[in-house]
């Protein structure tokens, strides 16, 4: 059991867990001890752990949540995170539907507004009325009667995740950018040996794939080749690939994150899962056709290990 929202005492703002968990990996925050109830400012004394804000292989059972600390107070009188935490488990929000039936959609924003990851302003209670300004962004998926607002693949990941778990990924839209929305199930494009094709749009595009370590940069490339892109036939099969150029991952603001798990894959020699959001283009160099993703931010790229495959399982009914 636990609680969708938190104060950050060393961000200043309200947050939900996922942010918590992104602003850990960016150095903004360093204590999972460090949030308060979200009605603290009504006197609530009570105070939360981020539970696996600095694990860095997630798996699905693992994702950050809070949880009321040991030796915390407990929720004042009336807190409405009280009665929050005995009405439902945490994480159950995904592909629920709203109460007026449809499920919001949720966005995935292809940038970060600017400061995204700077300590917020502690506003002077009493001063101009204002309390700490957490009205602003939380992340992502803080209302419920909302969708999530998502910054990073691996998010639109995870929620992918429940989502086909529980056999609501035909119901539950996404729209990523100015893309019209679409359902989950559309937006993520599986090639492998038995679909050995892209649709050239841009989607989530994940298959198998090897990461190498190169004087440049992190090469990805998947261990299946395609034999049709936009609908059009190639004349040779070409394993698609990409290239995550040293500049782009010093400029991720979680580089510490994502250069652990890009070395981790790298060094087993063992194949992972790529998730890459975009759409892929073929092109050639010196007589030889290729096909490649550009990756201009580490936001729009996701590994994970093979034992997605699973627990991307449905769910029996
Ligand atoms: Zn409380």
């Amino acid at each position: 059991m636990g609680t969708e929202l938190a104060y950050s005492e060393q961000f200043n703002d309200v947050v939900n867990a996922e942010r918590a968990y992104e602003l850990y990996w960016a150095n903004v925050i360093t204590d999972k001890r460090a949030f308060l109830c979200s009605e603290y400012e009504s006197g609530c004394p009570a105070r939360y752990t981020c539970a696996n804000m600095d694990t860095e292989q997630l798996q699905l059972k693992q994702v950050p949540h809070f949880r009321n600390q040991t030796g915390s107070m407990p929720h004042m009188n009336g807190c409405p995170n009280l009665f929050e935490q005995e009405g439902r488990g945490r994480g159950s929000d995904v592909g629920q539907a709203s109460e007026a039936g449809q499920p919001a959609p949720d966005r995935f924003l292809l940038t970060r507004p600017a400061g995204h990851f700077a300590i917020r302003e502690r506003v002077v209670a009493g001063g101009i009325g204002v309390g700490y300004g957490h009205n602003e962004d939380r992340g992502g998926g803080g209302k419920r009667s909302r969708g999530a607002e998502l910054y990073s693949l691996a998010g639109l990941v995870s929620r992918w995740l429940k989502a086909r778990r529980d056999n609501v990924d035909s119901k539950l839209i996404i729209s990523a950018g100015t893309q019209g929305p679409m359902t989950y199930r559309e937006m993520f494009e599986n090639f492998f040996v038995k679909r050995p094709s892209l649709s050239g749009e841009k989607r989530v595009y994940w298959s198998k794939a090897w990461i190498n370590v190169t004087p440049k940069g992190h090469r990805i490339r998947f261990c299946t080749s395609v034999n049709a892109i936009n609908g059009q036939e190639l004349e040779y099969p070409i394993f698609p690939s990409a290239m995550i150029w040293e500049n782009v991952l010093a400029e991720s603001e979680m580089k510490k994150l994502h250069t652990r798990r890009l070395i981790r894959f790298s060094d087993t020699k063992k194949p992972c899962v790529v998730f890459i959001y975009g759409a892929p283009k073929l092109q050639e160099r010196d007589g030889r056709k290729f096909i490649n993703f550009e990756v201009g931010s580490l936001d729009h790229l996701d590994v994970q290990g093979v034992d997605l495959f699973e627990r991307i399982r449905r769910a029996k009914k």
